[in-house]
């Protein structure tokens, strides 16, 4: 896409808020994602940002704002309660913001390759043979097309994150979520993630990635944005954010990666 021409915005976020008991996690954060736009969030620990991310896609409920996916709005006060409706809506807001987890969190007795095609029988109601070639393709992708057969006992933390993010890409979500995709892995395993993750956004897959990898986020964000305490404090571009911004709790945070 050209510099002069802007991408339709696709992910939307109006004020969220959230309050565990009485303590506000959320002070109502504002964020619009276009099409293609790699977001890094980064921030210090206890800053609302997997709050944020979770409500983004309704896996936590906020207490107030909305979420506009598309142009579909997902208003916190339209989902007080238990409805069966407002269930098929955030399944299906769900699959089409897609997540992936510090934590991986595969299944443990599955396959890598079962792991992939779960998904796709379970909420695509795919049949397991064509399920099984479009897994086998997702593995390929994420350079796990040797390990299909292997449990995630078998593998390292750095395949087991690839295995987990094949199987986000599987429903085909229009956006993905990452929470601290590398944190939990070794040094040496951060590199083949953030490479996997690389490629997703040259295929100009929309994106927002929570990340203490701030060379991650300088060199493939699009658009960086800072948290403290429950709310934005800084936003722009990679350079305005993390080489311009003046602000002494951004500048204090960034001090501790260098
Ligand atoms: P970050 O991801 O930036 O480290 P979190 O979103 O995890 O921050 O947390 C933001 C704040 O909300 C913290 O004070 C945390 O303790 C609180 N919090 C998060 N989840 C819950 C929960 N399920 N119940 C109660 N408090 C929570
Ligand atoms: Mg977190």
């Amino acid at each position: 896409m050209k510099d002069s021409e802007v991408a339709p915005v696709i992910l939307e976020a109006r004020g969220i808020t959230k309050s565990f008991g009485g303590h506000e996690a959320l002070r109502g954060v504002d964020l619009a994602a276009h099409r293609g736009d790699v977001v890094a969030v980064i921030g210090p620990s206890g800053s609302g940002k997997s709050t944020f991310l979770r409500c983004l896609n309704f896996l936590e409920k906020p207490s107030g704002g909305q979420v506009i996916l598309d142009g579909e709005i997902f208003a916190a006060a339209d989902f007080s309660g238990r409805s069966h409706q407002h269930r098929g809506r955030l399944i299906k807001l769900r699959r089409r913001v897609g997540m992936v987890f510090q934590s991986f969190n595969l299944w443990p007795h599955r396959t890598a390759l079962g792991n992939v095609m779960e998904g796709l029988t379970q909420v695509l109601n795919m049949p397991a043979s064509e399920a099984k070639e479009r897994a086998q393709e997702l593995l390929n992708k994420v350079g796990l097309a040797s390990h299909a057969g292997h449990y995630p006992a078998q593998l390292s933390g750095g395949q087991q994150q690839r295995v987990a993010i094949a199987r986000t890409l599987a429903t085909e979500p229009e956006v993905l979520l990452f929470d601290e995709p590398t944190s939990a892995l070794d040094p040496e395993l951060v590199g083949e993630v953030l490479s996997v993750i690389q490629a997703l956004a040259r295929e100009g897959r929309t994106m927002l990635v929570v990340t203490h990898e701030i060379g991650f986020a300088r060199d493939v964000a699009t658009k960086v944005v800072f948290m403290a305490d429950g709310a934005v404090q800084e936003r722009g571009s990679p350079e305005d954010v993390l080489r311009q911004s003046q602000s002494p709790t951004l500048r204090a945070f960034l001090s501790r990666f260098r």
